[in-house]
């Protein structure tokens, strides 16, 4: 059984190298403060909507976080993140089937199931749309709210939680384009199977924010 997810679909098509050394070869990436921050909101949204007072619950997030991340942001975000105390799920988890033995692992942020439909809600801390909004990601979270969380139609948003700006997205069936992407993206990862040099490097602008840039430029030479 091979499991994939969405952020190691993305990675893999933004750079195999990085795929290999984060999955395969298993190396831990240093914590960001861009990641920090965003694990700290949707920590904070997660206990507010278990009843936990906003405050407290900015204040937990924040002790918890790996690395400082200012209290004050954290609960300006949070306030634009459209959560209601107890209504649906939050950190729904799913696995979707692609393939035979393939599956899909999520986390929906927000899930609230009513009559045959459901409304599913990703919170981003990001800075710039575009390129979230450029992603599967919402379209496959809307493919698992239909076919594991039995759905009959399907709105799915993203809330950006800088601006509060919400893009949505109405499906009437499962996402047949994202669907097919995923199964293609995953089948090409297990083709390449353990061996390093199947997994040649992809450089772009995200190679300034890459923490393995050292080694990658030591084997492969040209950064
Ligand atoms: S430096 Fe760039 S090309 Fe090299 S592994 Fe990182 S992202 Fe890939």
């Amino acid at each position: 059984m091979h499991i994939v997810s969405f952020s190691r679909l993305q990675l893999f098509q933004q750079c195999p190298y990085r795929y290999y050394l984060r999955y395969v070869k298993k190396l831990p990436e240093p914590p960001s403060e861009a990641l920090e921050l965003g694990k700290a909101v949707h920590t904070a949204v997660e206990l507010i909507h278990g009843g936990m007072p906003r405050w407290e619950a900015v204040d937990r997030a924040v002790q918890n976080a790996a690395l400082p991340v200012s209290a004050a942001e954290v609960a300006a975000l949070v306030r634009k993140a459209d959560i209601v105390s107890g209504k649906g799920e939050v950190e729904a988890e799913f696995m979707l089937n692609l393939d035979r033995n393939v599956w899909l692992y999520g986390l929906v942020d927000w899930i609230v199931l009513k009559n045959d439909g459901a409304v599913i809600t990703d919170w981003k801390t990001n800075r710039i749309e575009k390129d979230v909004l450029a992603t599967f990601q919402l379209d496959l979270y809307a493919a698992a709210a239909f076919e594991v969380f039995g759905a009959r139609k399907v709105m799915a948003r993203y809330v950006f939680v800088r601006t509060g700006s919400v893009r949505e997205k109405a499906f009437d069936a499962p996402p047949e384009e994202a669907l097919v992407w995923a199964k293609e993206t995953a089948a090409e990862i297990i083709e390449k199977g353990e061996e390093e040099e199947n997994f040649r490097p992809k450089y772009g602008f995200w190679c300034k924010h890459c923490p393995f840039a050292m080694q990658c430029y030591a084997l492969w030479g040209r950064m």
